[in-house]
């Protein structure tokens, strides 16, 4: 019996970060895991494909969490995962990409660790690197990024609160999750704080999978070209120099 045996007796919550999509992608633990699971607390992000590797017989929860229709409120998701785990099941949180980043994991094992339910965290493929990976653009690059900021590009009451100072220093790329709404906000801000409006920027829906599109542009035409494309979540955007490395290296879209 090992510390991550899923049938230890007790149960215990794993928090597991199901990549971007492609199956292919889940980590070898992951998989495990979720072949022993009883119960499987999933979100909209989590791929068909990924949660078709859990038993026939695991109870499978939805909890939604689009942007801006939460099905089920946060603490709600918090309290089903003690419960379930005190009831001695073998209990796997779901999460698409990593489930620390943006994920909101560490709000769910806060709560678990106070509640003294066991649990693990596995992670998983980040959506940035996935979308870094299938587009053929590195995040860092000798000469021209050295530093990668990811930022999350939520509305909250109609605009966007981030430190745009920070974000137009040199040699940086910035990768903005659940930017697509906001696009044309955070776009305008960081021109008006000193990036050159053109600036290489793309978009990038359905990272490492069959359906991925793209679309590139400059900071200046970016949002147009999304609003004409009428790109829909999820999308992530990818803002730098290292753009232009796609040109030669992507070899997905090919
Ligand atoms: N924990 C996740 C992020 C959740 S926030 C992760 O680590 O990837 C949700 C945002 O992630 C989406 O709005 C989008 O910006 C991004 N995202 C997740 N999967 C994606 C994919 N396959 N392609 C493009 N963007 C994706």
């Amino acid at each position: 019996m090992t510390a991550s045996d899923p049938h230890s007796g007790a149960g215990k919550v794993f928090l597991v970060g199901a990549g971007p999509g492609d199956p292919e992608l889940l980590t070898r633990k992951g998989a495990r895991i979720l072949a022993s699971a009883d119960t499987v607390v999933f979100d909209h992000l989590v791929s068909e494909a990924v949660l078709d590797l859990a038993p026939a017989a695991a109870e499978r929860i939805h909890v939604g969490k689009e942007p801006g229709h939460h099905e089920l409120p946060q603490a709600d998701i918090n309290r089903l995962l003690i419960e379930r785990a005190r009831a001695g099941r073998c209990v796997v949180r779901l999460k698409g990409g990593d489930p620390l980043v943006f994920g909101r994991g560490g709000e769910e094992i806060i709560d678990l660790a106070a509640a003294g339910v066991p649990f693990e965290i596995v992670p998983g493929i980040t959506a940035a690197s996935a979308a870094s990976a299938y587009s053929g653009i590195p995040l860092t690059h000798r000469a021209v990024a050295r530093a990668c900021t990811l930022v999350s590009g939520h509305l909250i009451n109609g605009d966007v609160d981030l430190d745009w100072a920070a974000l137009t220093r040199p040699e940086q790329t910035i990768v903005v999750y659940m930017g697509v709404a906001a696009i044309g906000i955070i776009c305008r801000r960081l021109i008006e704080h000193g990036l050159d409006s053109a600036t290489p920027a793309v978009a990038i829906r359905n990272a490492s999978v069959a359906t991925q599109h793209t679309v590139t542009g400059t900071l200046a035409d970016l949002p147009g070209r999304i609003a004409q494309q009428n790109m829909q979540p999820s999308v992530i955007v990818i803002i730098g120099e290292v753009v232009r490395l796609r040109e030669r290296l992507d070899w997905f879209g090919r």
